[in-house]
């Protein structure tokens, strides 16, 4: 298998099979960098250089009545994560400036729970509109679990541009990271945002305890449902959850995850989301030339590296991020003089 080949194919508006993302996935770890060139000649192919910054907003967080095992806020979760009911409304925009201030072009409105009430739908309708009225030029995305019949287009109405719902996982797979609710809801939800006009954003979770074939079938399905953005998480094994202890991926295993997900998905933006600091560690940058966006910032419940981080890590890369075009200027840190190890009796840094 050629990445090369493969990538030439998605330049050209062709697919890869099954098969082929499979062998991706199993590549050895020394052709894996060779991959990330690869990979990356289809990001540049439809994205250039740039790099959409998303910024998530947790406008309710904890006691979800669902049990999804991977979930620090599922029911009878355990983990120490923030527990809170609704954002009022000014909290809300500020949480969604504070992104946008530092270079976000996208906001996600993110709530825990099943599905919304039309009550919440109203209520995340009247953030998203004030936000649209602001920032025109910001796309605003909900996320707030299975959607019922008419919830779509009212966010729609509001000014929404997208609707987030994972599929997380493969079919096959479902029933061990979940028992409150099935695929087909999951699948259901993607179809009808899409149908009043959202743009589709569903992605997945790596690292639950899936084989190779099941990352290669979630792909496909994501595909075929027509996600237009596929945010791809990494497990965090939260302590408190089913999950807990979970670490199963390596870098080297993430970017070969993400080199797949670029040719499967060619044109869509894909983001490299929760769990990136964790599972790639210094091998981060690597994710950023296949992947043409990423979360700023801090994840729903867990911390992530410091905003100006991401920041610096994206400009140091040659990377422009769309909507904010101009490069905050940086100090170079502060040369600091040994006093340890040889020649001194204090311990070496090894
Ligand atoms: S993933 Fe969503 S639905 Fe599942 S437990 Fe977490 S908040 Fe609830």
């Amino acid at each position: 298998m050629d990445p090369n080949a493969l990538a030439d194919r998605v330049i050209a508006g062709g697919t890869i099979t099954p098969d082929e993302a499979l062998a991706v996935l199993r590549l050895p770890d020394e052709a894996t960098y060779s991959l990330v060139a690869a990979a990356g000649r289809v990001r540049r192919h439809f994205h250039g250089n740039t790099m959409k910054v998303n910024y998530l907003v947790s406008l309710k967080s904890g006691k979800c009545p669902e049990d999804c095992f991977y979930c620090s806020q599922r029911l009878g979760s355990e983990a120490d994560v923030l527990k809170y009911t609704w954002l009022s409304h000014d909290d809300a925009l500020a949480a969604a400036n504070a992104g946008i201030a530092a270079g976000a072009g996208r906001v996600c409105l993110v709530a825990s729970g099943r599905g919304p009430s039309n009550r919440d739908v109203d209520r995340v309708g009247e953030i998203i509109r004030d936000l649209k009225r602001e920032h025109p030029d910001v796309e605003v995305c909900a996320c707030l679990g299975i959607l019922k019949e008419g919830q779509a287009e009212r966010l729609a109405g509001c000014g929404a541009d997208a609707y987030n719902h994972n599929l997380n996982t493969a079919e096959s797979h479902y029933d061990e990271i979940c028992t409150t609710h099935d695929y087909a809801d999951r699948r259901e939800t993607v179809q009808h945002a899409r149908e009043h006009g959202l743009s589709a954003c569903s992605g997945l979770i790596a690292g639950m305890g899936e084989t190779d074939e099941q990352l290669v079938e979630v792909a496909f399905q994501l595909r075929d449902l027509g996600a237009d953005s596929v945010p791809v998480n990494f497990l965090l094994p939260f302590d408190g959850t089913p999950l807990a202890g979970h670490a199963e991926l390596t870098p080297q295993q993430c970017l070969r995850i993400l080199a797949m997900i670029r040719f499967v998905h060619g044109p869509a933006d894909v983001r490299v989301s929760a769990g990136r600091e964790q599972h790639l560690r210094s091998l981060q940058p690597l994710s950023l030339e296949i992947c043409n966006s990423l979360f700023l910032g801090d994840y729903l419940t867990a911390e992530g590296q410091a905003g100006e981080q991401d920041l610096r890590m994206l400009a140091d890369g040659g990377y422009v991020v769309r909507g904010a075009e101009d490069v905050p200027p940086h100090e170079l840190p502060q040369v600091i003089a040994r006093r340890r190890g040889a020649g001194t009796p204090a311990p070496a840094n090894a």
